[in-house]
């Protein structure tokens, strides 16, 4: 029997979002489109998920089809992309709505991006290019059969299995990011891969030569991974050897201890921790075309590990060791090996500063600029091993220098 989620549609999404898709459906059937929605909101409306994106597909030209809306002042086009014919359009009450027409597209060369071959075709030949059954669920948009849900694939009997299939046995070669996106949907509803997919998966990352793939994808999928700041993504990372994508070594580390540690001392670039622990190739840290301060953490995880010291003797030496650092580098470095001279560091060392300024000690009567340096340093010292405390005790201090 054809399932119908119209229910479920007028039950999980706002007024606005029902007005715009009806919308939608009337210009659809005055001008004789056939549309969609599709992906990710067909299967979490179907799992009465709430859902972020609305993505309408247009069997045929979703960008003709956005200009017959707006020439009704339906919606506001906000992006239009002409080569893949996709369009962003906004409607009442802030509802965005991103369209794409029907597509199929080929992998010419194995990891990299595709290229579209055909524009407009139809929705069966589109379902194809996506990665999960679960995600190639489309549901009908036109009055006739409106709320219809359209499962070429199987998709819906892989979401009441809680089952992850890929749709070919290609899928991971012509795009391994959607061994991270399995992973990201594995965690986020609580499915399995299906024994299939897994082995096409263990194929892939114990068999393939992963140089040449889109790095930008896969960098992608990890920052969503790794930003969810979720202990079984990470553990999942790691049993199921998805490290061996970005070439990286297994830690002896368990997403708790990380997930902790960043509650605790809440870094900016949360992904990049867990990220850290594995990624050591340099050869893929430049392909991941990182920012500037994204890659200083790379950079400073690199310094640590190579230059720690066995023995960090006094709070001075522990402070000078790390003071430079990102606070996601020392996390790293502390989690592959377990100094906690990192932790003291972050808990305590770091808080302490030198009150006086270069300034106010040039105003107490020293000139020389190395003497300044020299002794802001000596009232550091003192500082962390505990000696001075106030600021009246390091202005003490420089006006006994200066005796
Ligand atoms: P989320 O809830 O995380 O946004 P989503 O399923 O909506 O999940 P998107 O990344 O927004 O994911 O992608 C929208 C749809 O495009 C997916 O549902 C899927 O059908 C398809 N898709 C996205 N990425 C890929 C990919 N790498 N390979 C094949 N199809 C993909």
């Amino acid at each position: 029997m054809l399932l119908n989620i119209e229910k479920q549609m007028k039950a999980q999404l706002s007024d606005d979002i029902l007005d715009a898709l009806k919308l939608c459906s009337q210009t659809a059937d005055e001008h004789n489109f056939k549309i969609y929605l599709i992906g990710g909101i067909v299967r979490d409306l179907i799992l009465k998920r709430k859902s972020v994106d609305i993505d309408v597909t247009v069997e045929g030209d979703a960008v003709k089809f956005c200009h017959l809306l707006a020439q009704k002042d339906y919606c506001k086009i906000l992006q239009v992309q002409n080569e893949l014919k996709t369009a962003k359009a906004l409607f009442d009450g802030d509802v965005e709505i991103d369209f794409a027409s029907t597509r199929q597209e080929f992998y010419p060369h194995r990891g990299q991006l595709p290229v579209v071959v055909k524009i407009g075709c139809s929705l069966e030949e589109d379902v194809y290019r996506r990665d999960f059954t679960i995600n190639s669920l489309a549901m009908s948009l036109n009055k006739k059969n409106y709320g219809e849900v359209i499962d070429y694939v199987g998709g819906l009997k892989d979401l009441s299995n809680k089952k992850l299939r890929v749709l070919h046995d290609n899928s991971f070669n012509e795009d391994p990011s959607r061994i991270l996106r399995a992973l990201k949907f594995a965690a986020r509803f609580n499915f399995h891969r299906d024994d299939h997919t897994k082995e096409l998966q263990a194929k892939y990352i114990n068999t393939q030569m992963h140089d040449d793939i889109s790095w930008t994808r896969i960098k992608s999928e990890l920052k969503q991974c790794f930003s969810l700041n979720s202990a079984k993504i990470y553990d999942m990372f790691l049993v199921n050897e998805n490290y061996k994508l970005v070439y990286g070594q297994k830690p002896e580390i368990k997403g708790l201890e990380i997930k902790t540690l960043i509650d605790k001392y809440n870094p900016y670039y949360v992904w990049l921790v867990y990220l850290g622990t594995v990624l050591t190739d340099d050869k893929i840290i430049e392909q991941f075309c990182f920012t500037r301060s994204e890659k200083k953490i790379f950079t400073d995880i690199e310094y640590l590990m190579n230059n720690h010291l066995s023995m960090m003797n006094s709070n001075y030496d522990i402070y000078k060791f790390f003071v430079k650092r990102t606070t996601e580098s020392i996390l790293v470095y502390y989690l592959l090996t377990q100094r906690k001279e990192a932790l003291k560091y972050l808990e305590n060392l770091s808080l302490i500063r030198v009150e006086l300024n270069g300034d106010e000690i040039k105003a107490m009567g020293i000139e020389n600029g190395r003497e300044i340096g020299e002794i802001l340093d000596e009232l550091l010292k003192k500082k962390l091993n505990g000696t001075i405390v106030k600021k009246g005790d390091e202005i003490e201090f420089v006006k006994n220098k200066i005796k």
